[in-house]
């Protein structure tokens, strides 16, 4: 493959990295904004007064500390940088500021560098890339609140279908099932799961996220994601109860694996089927 210039490599980290800070503010607020939203239609139906809130979105109020509302300066706010001169640490109160944000940003620099290694500067790349950034933002918000919004896995699976159907139409009746396949087999799983055990074992936002990934990869490529999904979850859910007992019992979001899986299928899915099916045989 010919690879591009040195300066476009360095373009897309800093675009990367811009859009990883862009992702903190939406895995921090979305949350809280959808918690407000249900909230106020709870209190619409129940014919309750509103309650007065000050206005809270992605863009107001301006970044601040959560601990001291010390408002974070723009040098301070830099991707990477910032958290990097401050030490992860608040200019005002000095309490710690999450590693979350320094490795959103790594990671969304990170995946526009692989991206461009993997599939080159093209309009495929960039549909790709907008895909891997909105599976980050599912896993941390996943990880962190336990859930993944209808607002950002909807569109993940509208914008699959989209880019079958823009870049390669072949691919489309294998995308529709791979939608259908992807809910039925977790939402089945969920059922049988629940009849017999009495117990969620996940929530509706996977079957939706499975389904974005169906959109994305096409139906072939579902048992490969969960096979990889389900795998890492069951290693990772037994490190951590091994080495923090506290954890046992505890529900482990299924969400970060899927996404975890579904980037490593967007990115180098072709050389992974390969594999697979040589395993297979
Ligand atoms: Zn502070």
């Amino acid at each position: 493959m010919h690879y591009p210039p040195l300066i476009v490599w360095f373009m897309a980290l800093l675009v990367g990295l811009c859009l990883g800070s862009f992702l903190n503010v939406v895995i921090t607020r979305l949350p809280v904004m959808l918690m407000r939203h249900w909230r106020r239609e709870a209190r619409a139906a129940l014919e309750l007064d509103e309650e007065p809130s000050p206005r809270f979105n992605l863009a107001t109020p301006g970044s601040m500390c959560p601990r001291c509302e010390t408002p974070i300066a723009w040098h301070d706010n830099l991707p990477l940088i910032g958290w990097i001169k401050r030490r992860g640490r608040c200019a005002g109160c000095q309490t710690s500021i999450s590693i979350q944000y320094p490795l959103v940003e790594m990671a969304g620099g990170l995946l526009a560098l692989a991206v461009v290694a993997l599939h080159g500067l093209t309009a495929e790349s960039l549909f790709i890339y907008g895909a891997c950034l909105m599976l980050l933002a599912l896993a941390v918000i996943d990880l962190r609140t336990q859930l993944l919004p209808d607002i950002i896995t909807l569109p993940l699976l509208w914008a699959g279908l989209l880019f079958q159907l823009l870049f390669q139409p072949f691919m489309l009746s294998d995308a529709v099932i791979g939608v259908m396949v992807g809910y039925l087999s977790l939402w089945s799983f969920y059922w049988l799961f629940k009849l017999v055990t009495g117990k969620e074992g996940m929530g509706f936002g996977d079957f939706k996220l499975l389904a974005a990934l169906g959109a994305w990869l096409g139906w072939s490529f579902l048992p490969l994601i969960l096979i990889l999904s389900a795998g890492l979850g069951a290693v990772v859910g037994l490190t951590a109860q091994a080495c923090a007992p506290r954890l046992r019992g505890k529900p482990l979001p299924f969400g970060p694996f899927l996404a975890l899986a579904g980037w490593v299928a967007l990115l180098v899915g072709d050389e992974l089927m390969a594999l697979y099916l040589s395993l297979l045989i």
